[in-house]
């Protein structure tokens, strides 16, 4: 039995996918062998923390060879810009302003923060992103985010008015070493926020591909709130978000009871009536997550059987886990289509499926794509406009197997 990262106390599992590769790993040479890793999720019945059960060393998943770039969605860039703004309003009456964010990808929201003249600071573990944020005038600092390295931080800068971090607080495995050096470094009228995925989302969409390697925990402000109080930090609002599939963002403070926000209370009597403080959350996800994987695969298996062609679009790291659990491989799709260059003329990961460029899907024209990266379907059917046009289908899985 796994014990939970947080409080050391018995986890309960809530669904075990079996073996997994690295999902972001996308091979290059089909006869080397993959590193594979059990990935099951657990609950927490004392601190309410879904978690991964085994976790993935983060040298095998975030090094030189990773590939995911923040800058490569206009919708990404837009809230990004969004989050800036907010933040130069919090910092712009402060006497001395200090920015910190936690994971700064490429600079995609710093590069904001930046322009403005305002000191910041970006810790990035992944060297070519960091590279490509220094690009952009963002000052980074080339390592992962703790207790040590805070206190460093904090003699080197002093400590900051804003920490933030957007898709990094559910990779760190160590949570409560961050949450300390977030607590040595926020001033005391400070703000904290972060925004990752939603579990809320994740179980009523019973949206798995976003369980795998990278995402060591599913936050609900439920569990974000026994976190917080563990390392004298207050969660203070939850702002949900439309990016990545349904996220939130927490915001957390030093301070006293009466900066609580209204949103509190009825977002968390939500979380409380999906029952995910209790094993009952979590009972019928595993059979809609199976029922989900079982129409897709079946879905797939009819349009071949009608002599037709199957291409999907993002070769995302979610989509790891769904297409493996989902048994869909070459058999069925013949390849994904991105435009990341890294990743265009490599393999996806356990499944085998070529990454070919976005000239190659539009030239070869499929007539059914399976939208990998549903998160963003809104902007891709507006890109795609022609290849529907044409009479082109787009297959979409959450909360149920759409063709459309
Ligand atoms: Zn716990």
């Amino acid at each position: 039995m796994s014990l939970c990262k947080i409080c050391n106390n018995d986890l309960e599992t809530v669904i075990s996918f079996g073996e997994m590769p690295i999902s972001n790993r996308f091979v290059s040479d089909l006869t080397e062998d993959e590193f594979l890793y059990d990935l099951s999720i657990g609950f927490c019945p004392e601190c309410f923390m879904v978690q991964l059960e085994e976790c993935v060393d983060p040298a095998m998943m975030f090094n030189e060879d990773y590939a995911y770039f923040s800058s490569i969605s206009k919708a990404m860039e837009d809230h990004f810009e969004e989050m800036a703004s907010e933040i130069i309003d919090i910092v712009s009456e402060k006497p001395s302003p200090f920015v910190l964010e936690l994971g700064c990808n490429d600079g995609i929201m710093l590069k904001h923060v930046a322009a403005h003249g305002i000191p910041h600071l970006g810790i990035e573990p992944s060297a070519n992103v960091a590279a490509s944020a220094r690009q952009k005038g963002v000052h980074v600092l080339e390592d992962f985010f703790n207790a040590t390295s805070a206190s460093e931080i904090k003699n080197r800068y002093g400590q900051a008015d804003v920490i933030c971090g957007a898709n990094v607080m559910c990779h760190i495995e160590d949570i409560n070493s961050v949450f300390q050096g977030v607590s040595v470094l926020l001033k005391p009228e400070g703000v904290f926020f972060f925004e990752d995925p939603y579990l809320a989302d994740i179980i009523k969409k019973a949206s798995f591909d976003q369980i795998y390697d990278e995402h060591v925990y599913y936050f609900s402000g439920l569990a974000v709130s026994e976190l917080a109080k563990r390392h004298g930090l207050q969660l203070v609002n939850m702002v949900p978000q439309e990016v990545h599939g349904g996220s939130m963002r927490y915001y957390l403070s030093k301070g006293s009871e009466n900066r609580v926000t209204k949103n509190i209370g009825a977002l968390l009597a939500v979380e409380k009536g999906l029952n995910l403080h209790s094993l009952k959350g979590y009972v019928s996800f595993k059979k809609r997550v199976d029922s989900i994987s079982s129409d897709f695969k079946n879905t797939l298996l009819k349009i071949r059987a009608e002599g037709k062609r199957i291409a999907a679009y993002g070769a995302t790291s979610k989509s790891t886990t769904f297409l493996i659990y989902s048994k869909v491989g070459v058999d069925l799709i013949d390849y994904v289509s991105d435009t990341t260059p890294t990743k265009i003329g490599k393999y996806t990961p356990g499944t085998h499926i070529p990454v070919k460029s976005h000239e190659h899907f539009i030239l070869d024209n499929p007539p059914y794509t399976v939208l990998l990266a549903w998160n963003h379907k809104r902007e891709i059917l507006e890109k795609e406009k022609e290849y529907r046009e044409k009479g082109g289908k787009f297959i979409t899985f959450f909360p149920e197997v759409t063709i459309e």
